[in-house]
């Protein structure tokens, strides 16, 4: 029987059967070493042993994508995943606006591999193609962005990539495969940290790579050597994880669109980012491209209200950094995730001093509302 739809896939694609004790879920297998005599070489760095291939195939179908692999970290599937596809003498386009993980292993890492990359000026079409050169071979992106929700169009620069003969790579990690499914839109490599949304629970590290057959084949030739492959614990629980990857999400996006509206309607705010409001420049395009508007939302309180002091009175969302989990979570990118960047760099992004990055759970959307009126009060 093959499964369609996607809570269903969540459930039970690439689900383990237990032929030795008829067990009802996957069997964690921890073996390193598997007989030689098979014809599949089973080995935890070829990211073929049981369990690795379980989640693979389980994010592979959410996605609408052939196949995958599963890697310790967001960053091992970034990094492998870029570096399987440039070579030295390659140029990349780079979306302004990228997770500071990334910017950090491009701008640290490709230098010493002779790669040369530009960030686009901004996030329209024509950005993406004033930035193509000669020796340019791919495209990367990041959409819904970090820290301020803004959209790519995602048909758009896929069909630009495929006129000029170039692969198009998306960190799909923010929407999660529950609210955007970038392979229907023509983007050839789709990754996630899953660490975030597909985890979900904030304890498992992990990263993931989908695509077609070709592009895992790819992918996988520079995987095996650079080693990124994520532990079969990791994997187990992980799987265990994506069975409620539906349920939790679509919680996360009512109470983040919840959220979102009474924010905007509050006197301490003064703006507030998010993709499902009519108000936000991209909300057309988002309704076209995502199933949903995510748990993701950013907020500045207005000037004289103090950032510090916000965070101070939370009692039950957690100023602590990273996203995605059932918990809500909320966080200054100035003093966090944009720390190391100047007050004018910062700016230059458009991210001010009262900015607050809000990471949405699937507690009762009122409690999350008591308490974020409580702090903006104090604050
Ligand atoms: C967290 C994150 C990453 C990196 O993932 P790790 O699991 O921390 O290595 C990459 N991209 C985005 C958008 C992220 O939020």
């Amino acid at each position: 029987m093959t499964i369609k739809q996607f809570n269903t896939q969540c459930v039970h694609e690439g689900q383990l059967e237990d032929s030795q004790f008829k067990g009802g879920v996957s069997p964690l297998y921890m073996a390193t070493n598997y007989s030689f005599g098979e014809e599949k070489k089973r080995y935890p760095r070829y990211f073929n042993t049981p369990n690795l291939e379980a989640v693979a195939q389980k994010v592979a179908a959410l996605e609408g994508a052939e196949a995958g692999l599963v890697f310790s970290s967001g960053m091992a599937a970034i990094s492998t995943a870029m570096l399987s596809y440039l070579s030295q003498g390659d140029h990349v386009v780079l979306q302004n606006d990228l997770y500071g993980g990334s910017r950090n292993f491009v701008k640290t890492e490709f230098p010493k591999y002779g790669i040369t990359y530009t960030f686009t000026e901004g996030l329209e079409v024509a950005d993406f193609e004033k930035a193509i050169q000669t020796n340019t071979k791919g495209i990367y992106l990041e959409t819904p962005s970090n820290p301020l929700l803004k959209l790519v169009d995602l048909k758009a620069v896929a069909q630009l990539a495929q006129s000029r003969g170039l692969w198009s790579m998306i960190d799909n990690t923010f929407a999660s495969p529950v609210n955007q499914n970038p392979i229907a839109f023509g983007i050839d490599v789709v990754m996630h940290s899953a660490t975030k949304y597909l985890g979900g629970h904030s304890d498992i590290s992990g990263g993931i790579v989908v695509g077609n057959r070709t592009v895992i084949e790819r992918v996988f030739d520079s995987a095996k050597n650079l080693g990124g492959n994520m532990s079969e614990f990791s994997a187990w629980l992980l799987e265990r994880s994506i069975k409620t990857l539906a349920l939790r999400v679509q919680a996360q996006n009512a109470n983040a669109q919840q959220i979102a509206e009474w924010l905007q309607d509050n006197a301490a705010v003064d703006q507030v980012y998010y993709p499902g409001l009519k108000t936000h420049p991209d909300h057309q395009l988002a309704t076209q491209q995502m199933k949903g508007f995510g748990g993701m939302l950013s907020f500045s309180l207005q000037p004289g209200k103090s950032v510090e002091r916000f965070l101070e009175n939370l009692q039950l969302i957690k100023p602590v950094m990273s996203l995605a989990g059932v918990e809500s979570t909320a966080l200054s990118p100035r003093l966090t995730s944009h720390a190391l960047l100047t007050e004018e760099e910062r700016l230059a992004q458009e991210i001010s001093p009262q900015l607050i990055r809000f990471s949405t759970g699937i507690e009762a959307v009122s409690d999350l509302l008591n308490d974020l009126e409580t702090a903006l009060i104090k604050a």
